[in-house]
């Protein structure tokens, strides 16, 4: 059977067919070479096997994986979600146009406002979560429109089909940051993005063991993406074989891992919705919020593991709060199976993000146990 006709759950299972044929082994061996031989007649023994830089077969089946979860035609992988954003970027030319959605991650913002000084580029920062000022940035020609769904730390929903339109109307690419849902609940390129990414260093791997980054289109002919997988190949953004071949472990049970953490995500974010002690979560299932709508109507089978929540009484509340948890673990990142908890103001200080803002990425734990030790960290 095609893996177009099997679902997510078991294309990642079965790791999409990379088995050993050589071992027979039904999980696919490493294979580590940088260079490949040639016989007396000086060919190679495989054609797409010269040299290891981005000749890999460790990393093409990791490809293959993803490739088959995001519905994609093509599969790119990156050593980190940056490599893949700053791959992608770079096919903006000198004088060019970007568009890029503002308060999404700050590590890409930072980068991007930097790059695109650098080389020239006229950078319009929007909230392309409101489509009438996305339509309106995109009123003067563009070469690339960057957005993030949902957003990181304001979980926000950008409707995609409609940024798509926006986007080619002003003759530039939509790129999507869909780190924060995951193929399992999120399809960009279905809904008309020609690009999607992942940090697959967060819920992908999902165990907070490597980092990767990952780009997908179903335009593998286009010039744009010939030129992505040509600028890797030549700069050398390449994923050693052992981060991909733990990248494909964790994408066995991405699927399995989504159901539970998006499930646990909704109830904990319903249950800190009605805390006395928080005054706003930022969670794209709750009704009551902004962009619920558009959330609803573009994922499939959850919102996602991460939300924001503001912690009534300001930065020492807050600050007592995560001090207070056991379960959750203090540290930066998300998607992985241990619930992970972070004061971004104290990282990040300069940004405009609230003192009193947590962000909270779900694992896999029991949702119980993760209730209560909310629970005794926000009890006064
Ligand atoms: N995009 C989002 C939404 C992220 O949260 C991150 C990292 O936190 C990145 C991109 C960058 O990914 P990486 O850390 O793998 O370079």
């Amino acid at each position: 059977m095609t893996h177009d006709k099997l679902s997510q759950a078991t294309i990642a299972a079965h790791a999409a067919g990379a088995q050993e044929p050589a071992t027979g082994g039904v999980v696919p061996g490493i294979s580590v070479a940088t260079t490949y031989l040639r016989d007396e007649e000086y060919r190679l023994f495989r054609a797409d096997n010269i040299y290891g830089r981005d000749q890999n077969d460790t990393v093409r089946q990791a490809e293959a994986v993803l490739r088959a979860l995001e519905g994609a035609e093509a599969t790119l992988l990156f050593p980190s979600g940056m490599a893949a954003v700053a791959a992608l970027f770079r096919q903006v030319p000198g004088g060019g146009r970007v568009i890029v959605q503002s308060g999404i991650y700050w590590g890409v913002t930072a980068w991007a406002r930097e790059f695109c000084a650098r080389r020239g580029i006229t950078l319009t920062e929007v909230d392309a979560a409101d489509g009438a000022t996305l339509e309106a940035a995109c009123g003067q020609a563009a070469d690339l429109v960057w957005i993030e769904v949902p957003s990181n730390p304001w979980l926000k929903s950008v409707d995609i089909a409609r940024a798509a339109q926006a986007a080619h109307g002003a003759g530039a690419m939509l790129g999507v940051d869909a780190t924060a849902a995951s193929p399992v609940i999120l399809r960009p390129l279905a809904l008309g993005a020609d690009v999607v990414m992942h940090s697959a260093t967060k819920v992908m791997n999902g165990h907070s063991d490597v980092l990767a980054g990952v780009l997908s289109t179903n335009a593998p002919e286009s010039a744009l993406w010939r030129d992505v997988a040509k600028d890797r190949h030549d700069a050398g953004a390449i994923i050693g074989p052992f981060e991909a071949w733990l990248l494909m472990r964790g994408l066995r049970t991405l699927p399995l891992r989504i159901e539970r953490m998006c499930r646990s995500a909704l109830s904990l974010a319903q249950y800190l919705d009605t805390h006395p002690g928080i005054e706003t979560v930022f969670y794209p299932g709750l009704p009551g919020h902004d962009g619920h709508g558009v959330a609803a109507g573009q994922m499939r089978g959850g919102f996602g593991y991460l939300m924001s929540a503001l912690v009534r009484g300001g930065h020492a509340e807050a600050a007592r709060v995560v001090s207070n948890l056991r379960l959750f673990g203090r540290a930066t990142s998300l998607g992985g199976v241990e619930s992970l908890i972070e004061h971004r103001h104290v990282i990040e200080p300069h940004t405009g993000i609230p003192e009193n803002l947590l962000r909270i990425s779900i694992g896999i734990e029991d949702e119980a146990d993760l209730r209560a030790d909310l629970e005794q960290a926000l009890a006064r």
